[in-house]
């Protein structure tokens, strides 16, 4: 039966997506043209959907773009593709995430020192398409130990190891060991940002004290798909949830012996779907459940609403 609820002490939206999000907003208010979001304006299907509800368009190549204002998302873009959008003069608005930025910058500094960049990342994420993007000669992506080790000898040359803001913690460090046996030289730029690090330390902490941990995000969020693969290696169940509507109450009696369930959800998940969430699971246990939020462990509370 189920008796505790625990929330993870850091979860949802990060500076980066609420920064992106206020900047979306006040443009849909303030413009009186066209406005569209290039790419996912974060990786939320609920946030996607309210802006189109809102009349803000969409679209995932600027050439099918042909006027007004063009919001460029959290997780950044080329500076090609930004002037694309200005041949065609689309007034660009920017909310690309600073701690992205900050990866263009440390980019733009090394190379023009005649450095050669390794990028641990996913190949296919919008952020590491921005960030090649950059310097696409000078940058080599690496989404695994193996890959990374297969690359040339490179000792003449002089390296820099930078990551995905929204990288594993531990995977990471593994990377950054394995290029400074291969290469002592290389210099390591850890660009994993401070939400990413506080949602996966948090989620370390929540998973050994129970049996499941819902992590509620998109598909398309790889800080939410990582927070899952956490959970799984420490408590054995990591299951990531769009809302409320996915939970199945079966996941908590077919085992018989669960009685804590934790939550954390992606940097991208709006605090309302949490909400929802817990707010299931006290129905599930039938009102039964404690619900342990961040900072307030010791407090015992019958339901969800009851807490806020
Ligand atoms: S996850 Fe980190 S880098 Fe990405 S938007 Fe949030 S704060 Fe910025």
């Amino acid at each position: 039966m189920l008796k505790k609820i625990i929330i993870a002490d850091h979860h949802g939206f990060c500076m980066g997506v609420k920064r992106a999000i206020n900047i979306a907003e006040e443009t849909a208010r303030q413009e009186t043209g066209r406005v569209t979001i290039l790419n996912e304006i974060v990786h939320n299907e609920a946030v996607v959907d309210k802006f189109n509800r809102q009349g803000v368009g969409q679209a995932f190549s600027v050439d099918d773009v042909n006027e007004g204002t063009l919001i460029i998302s959290a997780h950044g873009i080329a500076p090609g593709i930004i002037e694309s959008a200005r041949a065609k003069r689309l007034k660009v608005i920017d909310a690309t995430c600073p701690l992205v930025s900050r990866i263009y910058t440390i980019i733009n500094k090394i190379v023009s020192n005649g450095y050669h960049v390794i990028h641990y990342g996913d190949p296919n994420h919008d952020e590491t398409h921005g960030i090649v993007g950059h310097a696409p000669d000078h940058i080599t992506v690496v989404s695994s130990r193996e890959e990374l080790l297969s690359l040339p000898d490179w000792q003449d040359r002089k390296l820099g190891l930078t990551v995905q803001t929204t990288a594993h913690l531990e995977h990471f460090a593994d990377v950054e060991k394995l290029a400074k046996e291969k290469w002592p030289h290389i210099e390591i730029f850890n660009t994993i940002c401070n939400a990413t690090t506080k949602r996966q330390n948090a989620i370390m902490d929540l998973a050994p004290q129970v049996e499941i941990v819902l992590v509620v995000g998109s598909k398309s969020s790889a800080n939410s798909r990582r927070l899952v693969r956490i959970s799984e290696a420490i408590c054995g169940r990591g299951i990531l949830i769009g809302s409320a509507a996915d939970i199945d109450a079966d996941w908590f009696a077919e085992r018989g012996k669960v009685e804590a369930v934790g939550i954390s959800a992606g940097a991208s998940t709006p605090d309302f779907l949490v909400d929802e969430v817990i707010e299931r699971l006290v129905e599930i246990s039938g009102g039964r459940a404690r619900v342990i939020r961040p900072g307030k462990k010791s407090r015992i509370t019958k339901t969800a609403r009851s807490t806020q």
